[in-house]
């Protein structure tokens, strides 16, 4: 294909990545969006496929084919609440092809360079190679982290902020030997332990973030395998790469700070660890474990308590994702809006295991968009509101963060649905959530507990309310 033909495609999927960013950004135009983005990616795809610089299609095929199989029964498997792991480990995908993309364009330098071309390619290269093993390694861990396989608490080496320092001047150190030696068999050297070196520091950077900082670390290592793809596009003259990389990196970046803010934390104190840890110790969790009575009720109280209501709020969260309760809790808020009551849903930014979980889990039960409020939009409602109804969340109505200053959780912007007159919350058990804290909820005066799965609750609500 024409030189001039695969830059116009690349403009094309260029702009198309950033129209399905603008349709992403609502719900009603998310579908919009997401077909944009495919489209850009398959025009993409055939754009550098059958440009000049691609001849062993047999080795292409042979790499593609497999990957594609592998890739649509992974999507067709994969549970909506195994999609935070999925995520991460497609970014640690990313980070690994930059890192090959690095030491393969190290290893064959095809073009006749000046010195102060060869220069910013071997800074590409060193740059490309470092941000690529750190997402490669940081996303391995987050995926065994949110996939239960590993503890979700912080680890804490010590000395570990002495550690990381010192990982960053000896990289730095390694940089300026490789950008100086132009010879490949000594450059390889520096190289090297900068790769083994940064992966390191992926591992520890993540091991040491857990708790509820965890949801900043998945969209910190979305931000890291942008910038990972923009260093593969920069070593590759790829300019369609460069910009889709990016368009990543910098809306995982602005995602970061909005999950920061959505947990009043600041990015730097994301980034140094110790979630819960007061930056030394181990574990999380409040010392003194908050108890008493609890009033636990059945579904049919539970359904009554719905039908004679004038407001209800439903707060979902990560418990309604496992139970799969959203389309059964569609249809009880159908029947409650039919007979006069007023249901809306409260959505806490950090809710489930994924940014925007709840919100994708309740427009895949077709509830209407305009019930479904933010945090900040339904907080100022809920004294004059008749029910609260938490489904499978817990973190996020913690009212610890706003009373114990010595909670991990302590600043941490909550959904205050102690405010209203009643609250329900379903849970199986007394569990505490995914930051490990106790919550002082359960044993409100005006909380009722109903226990089991959300669904099977939901199911027995929905019986209960008739048709
Ligand atoms: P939580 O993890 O705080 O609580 C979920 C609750 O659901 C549990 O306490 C559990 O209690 C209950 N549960 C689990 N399964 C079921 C079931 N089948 N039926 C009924 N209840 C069930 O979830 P939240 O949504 O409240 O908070 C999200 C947490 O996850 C925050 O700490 C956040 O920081 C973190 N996080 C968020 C990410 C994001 O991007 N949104 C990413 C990574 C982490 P029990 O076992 O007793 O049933």
């Amino acid at each position: 294909m024409q030189y001039s033909l695969v830059i116009i495609a690349y403009l094309i999927a260029a702009v198309l990545f950033i129209l399905s960013l603008g349709g992403l950004s609502k719900q009603e135009t998310a579908r919009r969006g997401n077909t944009m983005g495919i489209v850009g990616m398959l025009l993409a795809l055939l754009a550098a496929v059958c440009s000049d610089g691609v001849s062993l299609y047999g080795w292409l095929v042979l790499a593609m084919i497999p990957a594609v199989i592998i890739g649509a029964i992974l999507a067709a498997r994969v549970q909506m609440t195994q999609m935070p792991q999925l995520v991460a480990l497609l970014h640690s995908f990313v980070g690994a092809a930059a890192v090959l993309v690095g030491f393969a364009s190290y290893l064959d330098p095809h073009a006749e360079m000046t010195v102060a071309e060869t220069t910013v390619h071997s800074i590409e290269i060193f740059l490309g190679v470092g941000v690529g093993a750190i997402t490669f390694t940081g996303s391995i861990i987050a995926c065994l982290k949110l996939h239960g396989s590993m503890s979700g608490n912080p680890l804490i080496l010590p000395a570990r902020h002495l550690l990381n320092l010192l990982i960053l001047l000896i990289t730095l150190g390694l940089g300026v030997w490789f950008v100086l030696s132009h010879d490949p068999s000594v450059g390889l050297v520096p190289l090297i332990i900068a790769a083994i070196l940064t992966a390191l520091f992926g591992v520890h950077m993540v091991m040491a973030i857990g708790g509820a900082d965890m949801p900043v670390v998945v969209s910190m290592l979305n931000s890291y395998s942008g910038w990972a793809a923009a260093a593969a596009g920069f070593m590759l003259g790829n300019d369609l790469l460069i910009i889709t990389g990016a368009l990543v990196g910098s809306s995982g970046a602005i995602l970061s700070l909005i999950m920061c803010r959505g947990m009043n934390r600041s990015f730097i104190s994301v980034i140094l660890g110790g979630f819960g840890t007061d930056g030394g110790g181990s574990g999380s969790g409040s010392s003194d474990e908050p108890q008493g009575d609890v009033t636990s009720i059945e579904a049919d109280v539970a359904a009554d308590l719905m039908r004679n209501a004038k407001t209800v709020v439903i707060v979902p969260g990560y418990g309604m994702a496992v139970a799969q309760a959203q389309h059964a809790l569609a249809e009880v808020v159908k029947k409650l809006r039919d007979a006069g009551v007023e249901v809306r849903f409260a959505i806490h930014p950090v809710a489930g295991r994924l940014p925007g979980h709840m919100n994708v889990l309740l427009a895949e039960a077709n509830v209407p968009y305009d019930i479904v409020l933010e945090m900040d939009e339904i907080n100022g409602e809920l004294p004059e509101t008749d029910l609260a109804l938490v489904i499978g969340a817990n973190d996020i109505v913690n009212p610890s963060a706003e009373t114990d200053p010595h909670s991990p959780i302590a600043g941490m912007p909550v959904l205050q649905v102690w405010n209203s007159r009643d609250v329900i919350m379903m849970k199986r058990g007394m569990a505490s959530g995914y930051a490990g804290v106790g919550n002082p909820l359960f044993f409100h005066e005006n909380t009722s507990m109903l226990f089991g799965d959300a669904k099977d609750n939901i199911d027995r609500i929905n019986a209960a309310l008739g048709n």
